[in-house]
């Protein structure tokens, strides 16, 4: 069923995914392609990106997303390359190290808020432009979220301001982007041993790391399902059931990839 889901011959779906050159970005425009979707990948990762662009059939546009031109700008090539938008995977983020609250370093924390947070801000305002104009379908956005948009004490002040913050602009803008069938919604994965995850593991923990330590120490510390921890692919899944019709109905939604750790926490020893 999967590899229909996105396949519309006379409506080929394109998607602007940012943070797509690695990790769960990767990922999500690597099975998107592989179910019918013209993918432009958008990252400050030149080399990987192109390559994997090239690699799915897409395009790669260097974007730096806390430069609300840059964001434009991939939503341009998306437009000028297949005519319209039809998925927004606002994806890119950074974790931090802004320190504790008593000594918060307010330039690293507004980096941060330039990135995970402005960078949303200016995916969400381009896609729905683009597609409000481009046709009367609507479109899907997505914003890759966390569950330190929830819970406390995940990651550091800066990272859990900016993805509490996505979560009420997901609904905000959902509620305003109904009218034109632009559905909004938030992936909130936890545990995937992205570069991201490993780097902030071997920062907080003043340790060295390798990617497997640090999804066996998750896999047992914060899933349900047996000791397993997640995978890019699990996250690429829901993304892809968020971007496709099947979906049709949800919107306003922040859709846990968490293998049960932001609920059911409290019976995990
Ligand atoms: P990752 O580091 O592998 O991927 C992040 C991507 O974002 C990279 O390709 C990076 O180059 C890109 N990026 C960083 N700054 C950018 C900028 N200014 N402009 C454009 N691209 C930029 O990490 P990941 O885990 O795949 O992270 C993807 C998203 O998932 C992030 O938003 C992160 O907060 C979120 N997330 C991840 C986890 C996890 O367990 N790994 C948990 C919760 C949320």
């Amino acid at each position: 069923m999967l590899d229909t889901i996105m396949s519309e011959p006379e409506h080929p779906q394109v998607a602007v995914i940012t943070g797509g050159a690695r990790g769960i970005g990767a990922a999500t425009a690597t099975l998107f392609a592989e179910n019918g979707a013209y993918v432009v990948v958008a990252d400050v990762l030149d080399d990987p990106g192109a390559k994997l662009a090239e690699s799915i059939g897409g395009r790669y546009i260097h974007c730096d997303v806390s430069k609300e031109a840059d964001v434009e700008s991939a939503i341009n090539l998306a437009l000028a390359w297949k005519g319209n938008l039809d998925i927004m995977l606002n994806n890119a983020g950074i974790s931090g190290s802004e320190g504790s609250i008593t000594s918060l370093d307010m330039d690293q924390l507004n980096h941060l808020l330039s990135i995970n947070l402005n960078g949303t801000i200016h995916g969400i305002k381009h896609a729905a432009r683009a597609m409000i104009k481009s046709h009367t379908k609507g479109g899907s956005i997505i914003c890759t979220s966390s569950p330190a948009a929830i819970i406390g004490g995940l990651g550091s002040h800066a990272y859990t301001i900016s993805k509490a913050a996505m979560d009420g602009l997901m609904r905000s803008s959902a509620c305003e982007l109904g009218a034109h069938l632009i559905r909004v919604n938030c992936i909130s994965p936890h545990g995937v041993p992205s570069e991201m995850l490993v780097n902030a593991f071997k920062r907080f923990r003043n340790v060295d790391v390798t990617p497997e330590e640090v999804s066996e120490h998750i896999g047992k510390r914060a899933s349900l399902l047996h000791g397993k921890c997640a995978t890019t692919e699990d996250v690429a899944y829901a993304a892809l059931f968020l971007a496709s019709d099947e979906s049709g109905f949800i919107t306003a939604h922040n859709l846990l990839v968490d293998g049960g750790f932001t609920k059911a926490n409290s019976c995990m020893s």
